[in-house]
């Protein structure tokens, strides 16, 4: 693949991203945001433009201090937030945010998600953190969200939404998806009493079962599978 193939795969790959997010009921209107590390920074979706309508020349190229060169859209009102995870956060190569209902409803009350099902797990550590609130696009934001992610690949934004992170964007992407299911989750439980926490014992037992979960090699593809005895 030349580079300039390789450029429109990638920026196809983060229109298809945020496509997904609404797809997945994980967010509507113009919010949220995507981008991937790039060579030179990272591809960003441009600030206030619906996914319906996005393209792969919408996406913007820019590098971690900033800058946007040549004749671009303006980038997401959250480049901060993303550069800035990049920068400190080398295994990093994907970062989504959304305004997921259930991560939403959980930020609004501040109520960052326990240990109270395995599998918060996934997002490294034994529960799902809170970032402290701060405007919209504000280095004050990604501020308080790279804390919130010192531990963790995933955090809820305190009266805004949440924020997932992975080595890939389709791990990023189900990520979010998962604490977005937690969320309803732990939601759920609220309504009911509140949930049984696992103890930190359990979930260390957790992220040690993680390490040897599925499958250690890739399986055959279809068309690499044996025949049937006939
Ligand atoms: P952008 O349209 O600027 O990406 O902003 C959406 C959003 O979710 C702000 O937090
Ligand atoms: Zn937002």
């Amino acid at each position: 693949m030349n580079d300039k193939t390789r450029d429109y795969a990638d920026r196809l790959d983060v229109v298809q991203a945020l496509q997904a997010l609404v797809e997945k009921k994980l967010t509507s209107g113009t919010s949220g945001n995507v981008s991937t590390r790039s060579d030179t920074g990272m591809l960003i979706t441009p600030t206030g433009v619906a996914p319906d309508g996005l393209l792969p020349e919408h996406i913007v190229a820019m590098n971690l201090d900033g800058h946007v060169a040549g004749d671009q859209l303006t980038p997401s009102s959250e480049w901060q937030m993303h550069a800035d995870i990049y920068r400190e956060k080398p295994d990093v190569n994907a970062v989504v945010h959304c305004h997921s209902p259930y991560a939403t409803i959980l930020a609004c009350a501040h109520k960052p998600i326990p240990a109270m099902h395995y599998m918060v797990a996934a997002a490294g550590g034994h529960g799902i953190p809170l970032a402290d609130y701060a405007t919209f696009g504000s280095k004050a934001l990604s501020l308080s969200n790279l804390e919130a992610l010192s531990n963790s690949l995933a955090c809820l934004l305190a009266n805004h939404g949440q924020l997932a992170t992975g080595a890939s964007l389709g791990k990023a992407l189900k990520l979010a998806e998962l604490v977005e299911e937690q969320a309803h989750c732990y939601w759920g439980t609220l309504a009911i009493g509140g949930p049984n926490l696992l103890s930190k014992k359990e979930m260390d037992d957790v992220l040690e079962a993680f390490g040897n979960y599925g499958q250690q090699r890739c399986p055959p593809k279809r068309d690499q599978q044996s025949e049937p005895e006939s």
